[in-house]
């Protein structure tokens, strides 16, 4: 079969799909896309609130941030992307403090006026020597000893997770950075945007292809045969592709309460909140996202964002990695990897912690794979990214 004749079905409109799409689209592919919501951009939808004129993540913050200029190119074909810089404050033990943990926190924390070279000795003098840290605990103590970890981390980790940061690994730490300047940057990435118009406008021009058919509003079967497809790319949860026959992989998801406020709210985009005793992990005002837009209409509008275990009708947002999931993935992968004709990707399609560009990077190598795939007639497996 010619590419230009290849049809193939794509579960899913968010990121991965989108990217996937796009790339098989423009190489020749008949691309049908599906997802089971009535909008594309998945968890990173977006939309603008009527009352106040600003654009919301209906499914909590999303700030793009990538290192790589391909992804960095790619994305901008789509849609204009504005310069944005993410700051984090986090309050704990009634004060506010800088985030990630950085030269003006430990100064704040201690009450201290420490040059980088004294802060950087203080800290290390605080922390614990753990050889090769496995678990978020051991990382923290042995990166920021006791006292900065039990006050922004121990907490908001235990809320975050539902489990005790002894139980989870070091790399979900690792996301962040510790800095001994003032540099109070969230992300150390050398590219970091919000798209003017959302997210949800970006993967509507990335869909907008005459080789691509998008369905919204219909779920993907597995079950169901898909006489007519060359191939399917599956991307969502592993699991209940075949239909949670070995269990239910573990997930975290989140409930937002919205506040509306006549003047602004906090002041600043993300305020984490420290403290077990605040429900809410942290609160996100929309307008700070936008920088460059007045709003058009009156007031605030803002989200308070609660985790918890991801229920059998509830949207599934972070993966939980734990011994358990381990091993029930492991068993799905071995499902998986005696299926023919599809492959999974994605966050939920290979249970991954993914970032925005992360997910776009891994579909550009499945389309790359795909094409390959299909012009020299060998099959195209199941996993690029084998999940672990
Ligand atoms: N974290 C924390 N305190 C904070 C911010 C983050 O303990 O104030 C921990 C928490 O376990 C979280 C992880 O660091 O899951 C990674 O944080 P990040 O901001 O990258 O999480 P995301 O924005 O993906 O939810």
């Amino acid at each position: 079969m010619t590419i230009t004749k290849a049809k193939v079905l794509i579960a899913g409109a968010g990121f991965s799909g989108a990217t996937l799409a796009r790339i098989l689209a423009e190489a020749g592919f008949c691309c049908v896309v599906l997802d089971e919501r009535r909008h594309s951009a998945g968890n990173c939808h977006t939309e603008r609130d009527e009352a106040t004129g600003i654009m919301v993540h209906r499914y909590g913050p999303h700030i793009f941030h990538t290192d790589d200029d391909r992804i960095w190119r790619f994305i901008r074909r789509f849609g204009e992307f504005m310069p944005y810089r993410h700051q984090v404050l986090t309050t704990a033990g009634g004060r506010v403090y800088s985030m990630p943990v950085n030269l003006l926190t430990i100064n704040q924390f201690f009450g201290k006026a420490f040059t980088p070279e004294e802060a950087e000795a203080f800290v290390a003098s605080r922390t614990l020597a753990i050889a090769e840290p496995e678990t978020f605990e051991d990382q923290a103590l042995s990166t920021i000893g006791p006292e900065l970890y039990e006050a922004f981390f121990r907490d908001y980790t235990a809320k975050q997770w539902g489990r005790s940061p002894r139980e989870l690994p070091a790399s979900i730490l690792k996301r962040l950075p510790v800095r001994f300047t003032y540099d109070n940057n969230y992300f150390r990435h050398s590219q970091q945007a919000m798209p003017r118009h959302g997210y949800t406008q970006v993967v509507e021009n990335m869909l907008r292809h005459p080789g691509i058919e998008v369905r919204l509003g219909e779920s993907y079967d597995a079950a169901a045969p898909h006489d007519g497809f060359a191939h399917v790319f599956y991307t969502g949860q592993i699991d209940r592709y075949f239909g949670y026959r070995l269990g239910r992989l573990s997930y975290r998801t989140l409930d937002f309460e919205e506040v509306r406020s006549r003047a602004v709210l906090q002041g600043t985009a993300v305020m984490n909140f420290g403290d077990l005793s605040v429900p809410w992990t942290r609160v996100t005002e929309f307008r700070y996202f936008a920088p460059w837009e007045t709003p058009s209409g009156e007031g605030s509008i803002s989200y308070r964002e609660y985790v918890r275990e991801c229920g059998p009708d509830d949207i599934p947002y972070y993966p939980v990695h734990l011994a358990k999931e381990q091993a029930l993935l492991r068993d799905y992968v071995g499902l998986a990897e005696v299926q023919h004709g599809v492959t999974f990707l994605g966050r939920l399609g290979n249970y991954a912690y993914l970032d925005m560009d992360m997910a776009i990077a891994r579909a550009m190598e499945v389309a790359e794979r795909a094409i390959r795939s299909f012009r020299e007639r060998v099959a195209m497996p199941v996993f690029v990214h084998r999940p672990q």
